[in-house]
């Protein structure tokens, strides 16, 4: 059988994460990651399926050392498993932000690269190693395909009512400031996953999805499209999250800018670092931190919890209304997927919309997807690990197909 090997790569300032699959079967090769690039004691780390892990420091300054390191290692005859970089048919970058430019995965040409380009204003932390990824691997895997897949893609189909913030209108025109969305790949993989589980037509589903991990969004699906989602231009807004605070009333900026004679930079990292879970409890943004405490009776750990779970079930509610109904609600993403405590709470109070949880299916501790409501529950609801790897990988692939025809 011919092989479809594909390499996935997402690159923040000082790293590079990478998957190798092998696409026929939709199987993992390798994965690994490369830690503190731009230091003399990088760290790169590489596991191949079946073999003990193997981690390596040396010195990396940039992300293309970084990358021909991950290459030599893959195509290493101890601990490889290719022979040659030809092997690689397709490389699907993981980008953050494709602004109003991309609404799904493409093939990256100059036209292409110089768009990612001038996205880098709306997310400078992530477009810029993004692109330095995309030319390091360019660089060394020319013969392969090489396919963007933004995070802000699947939300694209939102409605301009959604979208837009009451703002100035010239914000938007100058600026493009307007709500974008984030974690898209993994809402569009579980909402179709959820749709094969349940052996459904996507076209005939309301879904509401919840990626809750360390960042978190909500977002309601209808058709299988995005209508909207609690992220906005920045992963800043929305629910309350590990470290960042979600939505708050914008006047609190500058009153504690003012007060505490607080920087641009101070005020960002407030919100983004120092808030959240971390921030009301004081403990950590480690939910299995902020669960243990709050069972051993913590009290600012069990405000955190409380808050965390009222604010999804909030926007929850809100996504019935704005769908004008729920058949599946999803949970996903690190806290989505482990904690049976937060599904539960989240859950508990939403008998209005008729959600029945099965307690035991609920308790089950199963890295697969699996149903959690009970049979006469009016809302299916759904456990579906994401994977979000795959999915850049599946829509890699589709376009590698797409030009050999
Ligand atoms: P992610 O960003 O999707 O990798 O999610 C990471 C977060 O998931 C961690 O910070 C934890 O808060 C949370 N998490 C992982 N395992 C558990 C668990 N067993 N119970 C509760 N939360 C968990």
């Amino acid at each position: 059988m011919l092989g479809m090997k594909v390499l996935i790569i997402n690159c923040g300032s000082s790293s590079i994460k990478y998957e190798l699959f092998e696409m026929t079967t939709e199987s993992v090769l390798a994965e690994g990651v490369v830690e503190r690039i731009g230091t003399d004691s990088a760290i790169i780390k590489l596991r191949v399926t079946g073999r003990d892990p193997l981690v390596q420091t040396s010195e990396i300054l940039d992300h293309q050392v970084g990358l021909s390191r991950v290459l030599s290692l893959l195509m290493s005859r101890e601990q490889g498993v290719i022979q040659s970089a030809e092997e690689v048919k397709a490389v699907g970058h993981r980008v953050v932000h494709g602004g109003e430019y991309f609404s799904e995965a493409v093939i990256i040409d100059p036209k292409v690269r110089q768009a990612i380009r001038q996205t880098i204003d709306l997310a400078p932390l992530h477009n810029l190693p993004n692109l330095l990824g995309i030319d390091a691997a360019q660089s060394q895997l020319p013969q392969a395909v090489h396919v963007a897949v933004f995070d802000t893609a699947f939300h694209q189909t939102m409605p301009t009512y959604a979208y837009m913030y009451p703002l100035p209108r010239v914000l938007y025109e100058k600026y493009k400031i307007r709500r974008y969305g984030f974690h898209g790949t993994s809402h569009k993989y579980v909402s179709q996953r959820a749709a094969a589980f349940l052996k459904r037509p996507i076209e005939e589903l309301k879904i509401i999805s919840c990626h809750i991990g360390n960042g978190a969004s909500v977002a309601a699906i209808r058709q299988g499209k995005s209508v909207d989602t609690s992220m906005g231009m920045t992963p800043l807004e929305g629910l309350m999250m590990g470290t960042r605070c979600g939505d708050i009333d914008p006047a609190i900026v500058p009153y504690v800018m003012a007060r505490e004679e607080l920087t641009l930079a101070e005020v960002k990292s407030m919100m983004n670092k120092h808030s959240g879970l971390l921030g009301i409890s004081g403990l950590s943004e480690d939910m299995r931190v902020i669960e243990e405490a709050a069972e051993q009776g913590h009290a600012q750990a069990k405000l955190a919890l409380d808050m965390y779970v009222y604010k999804i079930r909030k926007v929850i509610g809100s996504y019935v209304a704005a769908m004008n109904g729920m058949d599946v609600l999803i949970f996903t993403a690190g806290v989505g997927e482990n904690s049976s405590l937060v599904r539960e709470r989240v859950c508990k109070n939403l008998t209005c919309f008729g959600i029945e949880l099965d307690d035991g299916q609920n308790q089950l501790r199963r890295k697969e997807e699996r149903r959690i409501s009970t049979s006469s529950s009016k809302v299916e609801v759904l456990v579906i690990p994401t994977n979000e790897e795959l999915m850049i990988a599946r829509e890699a692939k589709k376009l590698v197909e797409k030009i050999s025809l």
